[in-house]
């Protein structure tokens, strides 16, 4: 028998102060990746989906954003303190 399906997982990797479209304040946002992946044996095989968003602390209003909009988001985040480094997730070798 084979069990196999999906799992989310959610990667905060960035808080930025931006301009909220929904609310209009220059409010905190978190940046946020969420990754689907294709599971076997609930073992995590590889990623099937990869969505960003951003989401504004203040209202709390989620907007979408694409992977190249969420790189720019992520370099003016880079702070010269180097603390924030975000784990690309790893690649798990595929098991047959
Ligand atoms: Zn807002």
């Amino acid at each position: 028998m084979i069990i196999f399906g999906t799992r989310g997982y959610l990667y905060q990797l960035a808080i930025l102060t931006l301009l909220c479209g929904h609310c209009g304040n220059p409010a905190a946002h978190t940046l946020r990746k969420r990754v689907t992946k294709f599971t076997l044996f609930f073992v995590p095989l590889f990623p099937v989906s990869t969505k960003y968003a951003t989401q504004c602390t203040f209202c709390g209003a989620e907007q979408k954003v694409t992977k190249e909009q969420a790189d720019q988001l992520l370099a003016q985040a880079a702070n010269p303190h180097g603390g924030q480094q975000y784990g690309q997730p790893q690649q798990q070798p595929y098991q047959s």
